[in-house]
């Protein structure tokens, strides 16, 4: 209502970063890109857009052939684990994804090899020959966490071929000290290899003016590519001696496969083409890839930023044809407890357990208000127990039950007429309508933090309302006034049921429900209208946020 796009954008195309298959996902996870994306997706739908929400399990890449080998089963017996339980957990914690893909199937095999061989004929790509690691012992190169040895920065003795875990140095397998192989201890021998390179360093000049366009991205993206500019971008091998990937489609190199980093995120435009597959549809998804009017939005974590800042639009200009993003609002990182939420550290909490011990919305409210949006953040327990009674409970969930009390108590459990107003309430719904604004500007913004304070906000003045209004006084003495009070505040109720779906998702459909109105009421548009009809019929009422206890929260931290 209040809305204007920054261009004419038709079709929004949301992804959030591909969940690596190698092992359960953790909250984390949740704050850095998932619940971000997925507000975003339902605050747009909501305004009735056009829109897509894209993710999936990225199952290539060195570490889950590592797992693989660890666990003495096949990379597949791996991905097919860790694919199926964090799917499972994002769908338990209301991820509304159009579509939750992987990389291992038909139509993303497919996709990557045609998307290289578009460059490959091209000439674009060049072939080098490099000295790598190999273990005569495996009879196999040694590609990045194949390998150990000690870091040449900081002689941390377990750095791997790809990174110092202790000083966070970007290493190549062959810089190592001592290397040997992370399987069996053998010492590799240097043996030479062909690869394919992607000329990044060719686009740094359009990416560089493709990016000057941006005026609304995060200070942090920004600065962070700039960095890489300021530096001189590389050119990147973008095939590897592995098993385990998408084969390069040539011949002569048919025993190696693609880059994990190549082929991930190709990830997002064949999940897309297998969500239009199962529609029906097999040529729906060049509407969104193909089409300059669609807004493409990558939500991730700063790790991620080359890749989707920088790695993957130059390999889309390459290609030609695509959409580049719009925006990419990378988050930083929440820690738990104020150590690093980190599968390597071992501090972290299981999406899959959180959700089976808390309710998830009150496992979202409490990311989402605390979300790391310009700066890392900490997670605590006792903030969770503090947002659910205090904030979901004590404010939103009191609100909507004293109000049903009235209604059930002295309205029969129907929608009591709207008389008179008083300034009181035409006060209520102007401070309503401003408050709509302030927020729909938040979530068009990624301030997905202010969004939810600002339409906490608004319930606290909606407590205030009921207080000031006095309707237990009303009751006995003016009855027609205590029927307006109670219809503005059932009318309050359902544009909270609105405000707060894209973060509540399940509580919200338990209020629509509780207001016997249907989904076609979740509409934005409505928010700011009183749509509820006197002598409308209501259904018995339900907790929405049970207290949580102190003796849960000890158990839980
Ligand atoms: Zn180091």
């Amino acid at each position: 209502m209040f809305f204007i796009m920054e261009k004419n954008y038709k079709k929004i195309l949301v992804t959030s970063a591909l969940t690596y298959a190698n092992g359960y996902t953790h909250l984390g996870h949740i704050a850095g890109s998932l619940l971000p994306a997925d507000i975003y997706v339902r605050f747009q739908r909501l305004l009735g857009r056009d829109v897509l929400y894209i993710c999936g399990s990225d199952e290539h890449g060195t570490a889950i052939e590592m797992s693989a080998i660890k666990e003495n089963i096949t990379p597949k017996e791996i991905i097919d684990k860790y694919h199926k339980s964090n799917k499972k957990a994002y769908y338990d914690l209301g991820m509304s994804f159009d579509i939750y893909s992987r990389t291992s199937t038909d139509v993303h095999r497919a996709t990557s090899q045609d998307f290289f061989m578009n460059l490959y004929n091209k000439d674009l790509l060049y072939t080098k020959t490099e000295k790598q690691l190999y273990s005569e012992k495996e009879k196999r190169f040694l590609a990045d966490r194949f390998v150990i040895g000690t870091c040449p920065v900081c002689g941390f003795e377990e750095a791997t071929g790809d990174e110092c875990e202790n000083c966070g140095s970007s290493l190549t397998p062959l810089e190592l000290k001592n290397p040997r192989s992370k399987i069996t201890g053998d010492t590799p021998v240097v043996k030479e290899s062909n690869h394919f390179y992607f000329p990044l360093s060719k686009y740094q000049q359009s990416l560089e003016t493709w990016q000057g366009t941006k005026n609304n991205w995060k200070p942090n993206v920004i600065n962070y590519c700039a960095g890489w500019f300021k530096k001189g971008l590389q050119d990147r091998a973008i095939t590897r001696d592995l098993d385990w990937g998408v084969p390069v489609p040539v011949e002569g190199y048919d025993e190696k496969v693609l880059y994990v980093w190549f082929d991930a995120p190709i990830g997002y435009i064949s999940a897309t083409k297998e969500l239009f597959i199962e529609r029906n549809n097999p040529d729906g998804w060049k509407d969104y890839w193909y089409n300059g009017e669609t807004k493409l939005v990558h939500f991730l974590g700063k790790d991620n930023i080359i890749f989707h800042a920088i790695f993957f639009p130059a390999m889309l200009m390459a290609h030609g044809d695509f959409v580049l993003a719009d925006n990419v609002p990378a988050n930083e990182f929440m820690n738990l407890e104020g150590s690093k939420l980190s599968k390597r550290r071992g501090n972290i909490i299981y999406v899959k357990d959180a959700v089976e011990k808390i309710n998830p919305d009150t496992i979202r409210y409490t990311i989402a208000s605390n979300m790391p949006e310009n700066r890392d953040t900490d997670f605590y327990w006792s903030d969770l127990q503090a947002k659910n009674n205090n904030e979901l409970g004590a404010i939103l969930g009191n609100f909507i039950n004293r109000t049903f009390v009235f209604a059930n108590k002295y309205f029969d459990g129907t929608i009591p007429p709207q008389n008179e107003l008083q300034d009181i309430d035409t006060n209520i719904k102007l401070r309503l309508n401003s408050g709509l604004e302030k927020i729909e500007a938040d979530y068009e913004n990624y301030k997905f933090k202010d969004a939810v304070t600002d339409s906490m906000n608004i319930v606290r003045d909606a407590n205030k309302y009921f207080n000031d209004t006095e309707p237990w006084k009303a009751v006995k003495e003016n009855k027609e006034r205590c029927e307006t009070i109670i219809n503005i505040c059932l009318q309050l109720v359902h544009s909270f049921a609105v405000i707060f779906h894209p973060v509540l998702p399940f509580s919200t459909e338990k209020i629509l429900h509780m207001l016997n109105k249907g989904k076609e009421d979740l509409s934005w548009d409505k928010a700011g209208d009183f749509v509820l009809k006197p002598g409308h019929r209501l259904n018995q009422p339900e907790i929405l946020f049970n207290k949580i206890e102190d003796s849960e929260i000890e158990k839980l931290s």
